[in-house]
Formats: C-alpha cells, sequence, structure tokens
C-alpha cells in the first residue's frame, strides 16, 4: 500500500509519513499540488491523503482536476479548515474523506485502510481463482465463466 501525500507543512508532512510507515503504509511527500500531481502521472497510487491549503493551489482545485481527467485514487482531505461547507464542498467535488487537523495517526491510518477496502480498492479486490466466481479487479467487474479445464496428456 502506497500513498501521496501532498502537505506543504514540511513537519507535519514528516510526521505523516513516518507515522504511517509505523502502520505499514508507505508514503510519498510533495510540498505543492504542481509537484503531487506530477507525481500522479508516473507512480500508481493506492491513495492520496490532501492538504487544502497549499501554497499553488487550492487543494478542492486538486480534488477536482483529478477527478476530471477520471482519476478514481481515493482522495482523503486534511484540513485546518473548521467549515462544514468546506468539507461538503471537498466531498461533493469528488474526495471520499476528511479528516480535520489536528488529527490522530492512527485515525488517518485507518481511514485510509477504510477507504482500500472498498470494492475495487487494493483491500477490496476479490480474486478467487479456485471457483472461478465473478470478482472485482480494479474498477472493472469481471466474470469468469464457470468452465472446467481439462489437461490432456
Ligand atoms: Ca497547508
Amino acid at each position: 500500500m502506497r500513498v501521496l501525500v501532498i502537505e506543504d507543512h514540511q513537519r507535519l508532512a514528516k510526521l505523516i509519513v513516518e507515522g504511517l510507515a509505523g502502520f505499514g503504509i508507505g508514503a510519498d511527500t510533495f510540498p505543492n499540488a504542481e509537484d503531487g500531481l506530477a507525481a500522479t502521472k508516473s507512480i500508481s497510487y493506492d491513495a492520496l491523503v490532501l492538504d487544502l491549503g497549499l501554497p499553488d493551489r487550492d487543494g478542492l482545485d486538486v480534488i477536482q482536476e483529478l477527478r476530471a481527467k477520471s482519476i478514481r485514487t481515493p482522495i482523503l482531505i486534511l484540513t485546518a479548515r473548521g467549515g462544514i461547507d468546506e468539507r461538503v464542498e471537498g466531498l461533493d467535488r469528488g474526495a471520499d474523506d476528511y479528516l480535520p487537523k489536528p488529527f490522530a495517526m492512527k485515525e488517518l491510518a485507518a481511514r485510509l485502510r477504510a477507504l482500500l477496502r472498498r470494492p475495487g480498492g487494493p483491500l477490496g479486490t476479490t480474486i478467487d481463482i479456485a471457483n472461478l466466481r465473478p470478482c472485482l479487479f480494479g474498477p472493472f467487474p469481471v466474470s469468469f465463466p464457470s468452465a472446467k479445464s481439462t489437461i490432456s496428456p
């Protein structure tokens, strides 16, 4: 499991990376939207942890841009903004969850695990080869035919 953390507060970003590592979650961190978005083009992350108050762009616009490109990576908003309206706007623009600052690292880890357990997520994917039942692989439902394989000599 690898997550992308876009957070301009360097000390907090470092704490998040170290904290998530303690829960077995690898994380890369970038201090601005431009570098973070560039990283999503080369690496397929399992989830994105996004600060809303970034130096170059508003995090809400980052969410909108990713969703407009049909990038469905789960996004968890980290925000010091207390207003319910902004949290709602973030969710409406395509974020999957939010966590207000300050937060407990174990809650961030638990929320990320919950996002990844969703159908299509890396922890929610069912691949059952033994009885060839329908399963989810990534965002696409895959149905296997109920056929028997015969191996002839
Ligand atoms: Ca910030």
